[in-house]
């Protein structure tokens, strides 16, 4: 009976001991803020419903561009400011067309041309079909079977991966070279299973590119229903064709820019700390997932700040980078200025794999770096952020790391991330409001222990 009371007394003392740790009552009150004033949610509404679809040249971004300045300007951060950047410009043009035809029989799919395919020629094009899983059964394939023909490739994502961007990554190369490699066998257009495990009719779009001395062909996704249906008519009449037609379009580069907002560092003010995610999104999307909320939870980090009066010993920056979908131009033309003004960067934190609940931060870094930050579990479990450890930190901040900044990737729950990707669906009422404030906090608790014990 003593002992289990000592036990008991024990451990209200240790627990009294840890709410008492001034990191996690600065911890809590970042929680409290977000979570009873938070911004972030109606930011996020106006950045989807007032702004909506922002891919790289368009008007679309140019209006992110001015609203997130805005927006950072009315908080009253230290400085404001744009950084210049080119930008690739695609446009889809007028809606895809595209049919199964089995004698006089033609099945409308559901195609969206990938991003910075070519056209079909303007009536279209009409052939037989070559099914396959990997480039590897394409090669076997030969010249032979593929020339004249649209390859179609119909590798799922591994439903069995339990983080579904291991399963996107499994997959993801199909869409990505493709066409290049059906080119160069003489296809004359690469059909492609959308990324996703659901089953349905939107087809998931995505970057691609073209390798260097191989025809341009065209290139599309097609969703998964209509990948399940192309494939089982195939079994059924091999001979089958099938039709599409897209009217996309490379234009000249455009200008844009990077939108920057910092509250500077008390003690070492140049050593600098960045929080981001990337403003562009896909043409058919709100982008509101991706990454509409990587982008206002970043600016919801410094606006948590301030708030709180926490005066950061370190320069803090909010970073809404442009084009990681077409060309992730925005992520290289920053870590490029950074080298050369000479700042440096002690670390940098990406939100960019959705508004989800918070699991946790991936850490790129030596390994006593990551131990360090791995140490600080017992402050952040208590909110659900329990996975940190070695993973990818992010895309845009990517470029960072060669001048050996520490990458952190904000990690939450996977499981409905391709859901939405790079569709329409991904729209402002996919998020909810409670997931994507935990997630702007969980990213403020972490830049406020990078910024109190460094690196
Ligand atoms: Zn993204």
């Amino acid at each position: 009976m003593m002992k289990r009371t000592l036990t008991f007394l024990l451990s209200l003392l240790i627990s009294y001991g840890y709410a008492q740790n001034p990191d996690s009552v600065t911890i809590r009150k970042i929680y409290n803020e977000a979570l009873s004033n938070g911004k972030s949610y109606e930011w996020l509404r106006h950045l989807t419903k007032q702004i909506g679809p922002r891919l790289s040249g368009s008007a679309g971004a140019q209006k992110a561009v001015d609203w997130t300045k805005q927006v950072m300007d009315q908080q009253g951060f230290d400085r404001v400011f744009l950084q210049d950047v080119m930008v690739p410009h695609w446009v889809r043009g007028a809606k895809e067309e595209a049919f199964i035809h089995i004698g006089k029989q033609k099945t409308v799919v559901p195609i969206a041309a990938l991003g910075g395919s070519v056209a079909t020629p303007a009536k279209g094009i009409e052939a037989q079909v070559i099914e396959v899983k990997s480039f590897p059964e394409l090669r076997a394939l030969g010249a032979d079977k593929v020339k004249g023909k649209i390859v179609f490739y119909n590798r799922p994502m591994d439903p069995t991966k339990i983080n579904t961007f291991e399963a996107y990554g499994g997959a993801v190369d199909q869409r990505a070279n493709g066409a290049t490699e059906a080119a160069k066998l003489g296809a004359v257009g690469a059909i492609v299973r959308s990324m996703t495990n659901v089953h349905d009719d939107n087809p998931h779009v995505g970057g691609m590119r073209y390798g260097t001395g191989v025809a341009l062909i065209p290139t599309a996704a097609i969703s998964t229903n209509g990948a399940d249906l192309l494939s089982k008519s195939l079994q059924e009449n091999p001979a089958l064709t099938f039709y599409f037609k897209q009217n996309c379009e490379t234009l000249p580069d455009a200008k844009s820019y990077n939108v920057v907002g910092e509250i500077k560092g008390s003690e070492k003010p140049d050593e600098i700390i960045v929080v981001g995610g990337h403003l562009d999104s896909w043409d058919l999307a709100e982008g509101a997932h991706d990454d509409g909320a990587g982008c206002v939870q970043s600016i919801e980090v410094l606006r948590i700040m301030k708030a709180l009066g926490i005066k950061p010993k370190h320069t803090i920056r909010a970073v809404m980078f442009m084009n990681e979908e077409n060309g992730l131009r925005g992520g290289v033309q920053y870590a490029d200025l950074a080298k050369k003004n000479n700042e440096k960067h002690i670390a940098a934190v990406e939100s960019d794999n959705g508004g989800f609940t918070p699991r946790g931060f991936g850490i790129v870094g030596k390994p006593e770096q990551r131990e360090k930050i791995m140490a600080w579990k017992p402050l952040l479990a208590p909110y659900g952020l329990t996975e940190i450890g070695p993973s990818g930190g992010g895309a845009d901040i990517g470029p960072l790391a060669q001048t050996g900044t520490v990458l952190l990737g904000f990690k939450p729950d996977s499981q409905r991330y391709f859901d939405y990707h790079h569709t329409t669906i991904d729209r402002f009422e996919a998020v909810s409001q409670r997931e994507l404030e935990l997630g702007a906090a969980s990213m403020a608790a972490v830049i406020y222990l990078l910024d109190a014990y460094g690196l």
